[in-house]
This record gives structure tokens, sequence and C-alpha cells, in this order.
């Protein structure tokens, strides 16, 4: 099990995503004393580099803290497909909570995922973001009856997409599956870029960024005294756990698991070879397979979770195996495509027993905020967590934040 206070960003992520590196952003400084903000973010991925953007620009005093290189940890890994879907299928979803919860929650991630992408567009980040559709597939007929309830439901809820069957399917996209579900308001984008323009976004705004290692938390008074591995205190008005998969002890964990994830990128593939729209691809299954295609011609894949191996060496091991299943399902999926791993890379993915995220005040602790938890709809979970935050920072709430309790019942 990975340990909060060893766990160190190589144990998140292994070999070599495709995404571009900013060699020019500059390093993190330690603290030259101790320091004092209205807020401090704790993490520097994807879910610290939006929450500090946001309540720097709404004009919060913010420090953000990192103990590695901004982005580097499970961020890095991702392969970033911004989509609005849930892992839990809303009919799965509505069993679970009632159709009206589930219905909100999903609409939530809608808004999310779109808020995202206007916030990319309005700040001009050049992160390769591109609007997708994307194409929820069967993996066989079997599953067809549930792909017709889950968009009988979804329309239910108001949310957009059409069924596609068989032949609609292939004269639409090519793909050889019995069905799938449609929908627009997804995108995919780098990862990496988009969490370091963020994050020059945020330290545009006002924002400080400084290397640091918080590993001590008390309350006094209206402050969090955070203290840090060299010995440096931050004195906070509030304090945001970004630190994705190791979350401090006092964090509730019942509902949180870790999985490890694999993923591979190809060779450029030739003119004309890319499905159409070069939408994003999810096909339902255990385990289930993703595709996404990438600015420079390339497909991903992904998928292969397995909770048995989430320390990097037994990750490591399982590698070469869980790259040849990826290749033979992309063949598979994708007949036309030269399947070969250019790239190939692994991560902890941390979620939870609903497939929603953790993200609130830390039960005893309202000034600690933590987010976590958002299985592979991270980074639009990421973005909702950044709104909520500032809502929770100027202490305002909503009766619907409950659906994302850190202590919340949950199957
Ligand atoms: C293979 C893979 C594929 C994925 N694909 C997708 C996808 O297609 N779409 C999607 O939306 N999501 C995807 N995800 C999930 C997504 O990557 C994560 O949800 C997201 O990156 C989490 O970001 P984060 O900022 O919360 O955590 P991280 O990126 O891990 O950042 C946490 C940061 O906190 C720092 N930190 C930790 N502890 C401390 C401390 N005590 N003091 C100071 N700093 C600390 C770390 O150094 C790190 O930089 C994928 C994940 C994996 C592994």
């Amino acid at each position: 099990m990975l340990d909060p206070e060893t766990t160190r960003q190589s144990d998140l992520r292994g070999g070599e995503p495709p995404w571009r590196d900013e060699p020019h952003f500059p390093p993190p400084r330690p603290l030259a004393g101790d320091g004092r903000c209205g807020v401090l973010v704790v993490g520097a991925g994807i879910t610290g580099a939006l929450a500090a953007q946001h309540l720097a620009a709404s004009g919060h005093d913010v420090l953000v803290l990192d103990r590695g290189r901004p982005g580097f940890g499970s961020t890095a890994a991702s392969t970033a497909m911004l989509q609005w879907e849930i892992d839990r299928p809303l009919t799965e979803l509505a069993d679970l909570y009632g159709f009206a919860r589930a219905a909100r929650v999903y609409r939530r991630s809608f808004a999310a995922a779109d808020g995202l992408c206007g916030l990319i567009d309005d700040l001009g980040l050049d992160c390769g973001m591109r609007r997708r559709r994307s194409v929820f597939l069967a993996a066989d007929t079997g599953d067809v009856a549930d792909l017709e309830a889950e968009h009988a439901l979804r329309r239910r809820a108001g949310l957009p997409g059409s069924f596609l069957d068989h032949g609609a399917l292939r004269d639409a996209f090519g793909f050889d599956r019995p069905a799938a579900i449609v929908a627009p308001g997804s995108a995919d984008a780098d990862p990496l870029q988009l969490s370091l323009r963020l994050l020059r976004a945020a330290l545009a705004a006002g924002a400080r960024l400084h290397a640091g290692d918080a590993v001590a938390y008390e309350q006094q008074g209206r402050s969090v005294l955070v203290g840090c591995a060299d010995g440096r205190v931050v004195e906070a008005g509030h304090v945001v756990l970004a630190t994705g998969y190791v979350m401090p002890d006092f964090v509730p964990g019942r509902l949180h698991r870790l999985v490890s994830s694999w993923a591979l990128a190809t060779p450029r593939q030739a003119p004309g070879q890319l499905w159409r729209e070069r939408a994003l691809v999810w096909e339902a299954g255990s385990p289930y397979l993703y595709a996404r295609t990438t600015p420079d011609d390339r497909i991903v894949v992904g998928g292969e979770d397995d909770e048995r191996m989430v320390e990097p060496a037994d990750r490591e091991r399982a590698s070469s195996a869980k790259t040849a299943v990826l290749l033979a399902k992309l063949r598979r999926l994708w007949p036309a495509a030269e399947a070969r791993a250019d790239h190939v890379w692994s991560g902890v993915f941390g979620t939870t027993a609903d497939g929603l995220p953790l993200i609130g005040p830390v039960p005893d602790r309202p000034r600690v905020i933590a987010a976590y938890g958002y299985g592979g709809n991270g980074i639009t979970f990421s973005f909702l967590a950044s709104r909520m935050i500032r809502r929770l920072v100027a202490g305002g709430r909503e009766p619907w934040f409950d659906d994302f309790a850190l202590d919340r019942d949950g199957a």
C-alpha cells in the first residue's frame, strides 16, 4: 500500500507518455522562511493547478506547495480524455442513489466538462485541447439492452446523445460493434501542458508556487498551521489538499481505493487511417478499453486496470503483458491501425466504490478541504472540485455538495 509520507511522484507512474514537457517551467524554490497565506494549496497536479488558478483569479492570496515537479504526479500519466460520462453508468448510479440524485450528478459532470473547455478557451491555454464527441461502445450483443436503457435514462435526465445500432455505427464511425451511444460535450488535451499552463495562469493572477513537503496540519483558531519536512511552517486561512492519491491519514478513505492502469501510444498513423472525427472511444466491459488520438496522429489506448498492483515494481513487471493485451484489443477495435507501441506507461488511479469523487471539508477540520478519488473522469472532476473549493473557502456551500462529501454513505 502506498504510504502518504514516503510515496513520491515516481511511485505514481512509470514509463514515458507522449506529452510535451515544458523545460522552461521554473523549478519551484523552497520557502525562504515561514509563510503565511489566505489559502495553501498542497499539490501542483491538475487539481492543485485548477484550484490555485480559480482562487487567485477570484482575489484570494494563494500559496501552492509541491514536494516534486509540478504536473509530474498522476497528472503526467493521464490519457486526458476530458469526459462528462462517469465511470458508473447513470443506470447503476440511479439504482444506488435514486434517479434524481444520479441525474443531478451527471448534469454537474456535463457542466464541468463544458466549463473546463470554456476556461481553456478563455485563458487561451495552448494544451492541444480539442472538443470531441464520445462513442460509448457495446462490447458484445449482451450489452445492447443495457446500452439502450442507459441511453433512455440519459435522455430522461436531459443529457444529449444518440443511440446507434450496428449498421448506423459502422456507417458513422466504422466500428464493428453491436451498438453505441454517441454524445457531444467531451474533449481531449495534453494533461501536462494543461496543468503547467494553468499554474502559469495562477502565478500571473498572483499565486505563489514553492517547493515543500507538507507533513503536519494543526488547527489554531481561524488558521491552519502546516509544518513542512524542512521545518518551515505555513499559516493559512484554509488548506486545500490536492495531493492526488496520497492523502494524509486524517482524511477519511473508507470509499477510496487505488488501482493501477496501463496505457500506450502508437506511432503516427498514416493519413486517413484514423476513425471519423477522432472521437473519444469507450468500450464497456470488464476490463474496459478506451482510445483517443493525439494532434500528431497517434492512437492512445488504455485500460487493463488492476487493483492488486499499485506498487511500482509490480506495475513495471506487468507492463509488457498489459501492453500486448492493449495492442490486441486495439487491432480488434480498429483493424486499420498500425498497432505498435511507441510509448508505454502506467500510473496509479484513485477510485471510489460509487464512482464519484471525494470533495469537501475534512470532517472535524472545516478549514481543510480535500479533493481526490476521481476515477477515470479525473480532470473533469478536478474542475468541479476547483469550483466547489472556491465556494467553500468563501464560507458558502450548496446542498448538492453532499453528493461528493468525504464521509458520505456510498456503496
Ligand atoms: C494511466 C492513467 C490514465 C488516466 N486517464 C485519464 C483520462 O483519460 N481522463 C481523466 O480525466 N483522468 C484520467 N486519469 C486520472 C487523472 O490523471 C487524475 O485524476 C489526475 O491526474 C489527478 O490529479 P491530481 O492533481 O489530483 O494528482 P497528482 O497529479 O498526483 O498531483 C498531486 C501532487 O501532489 C504532490 N504532493 C503529494 N503529497 C504532497 C505533500 N505532502 N506535500 C506537497 N506536495 C505533495 C505530488 O508531488 C503531486 O505533484 C488517468 C490516470 C492514470 C493513472
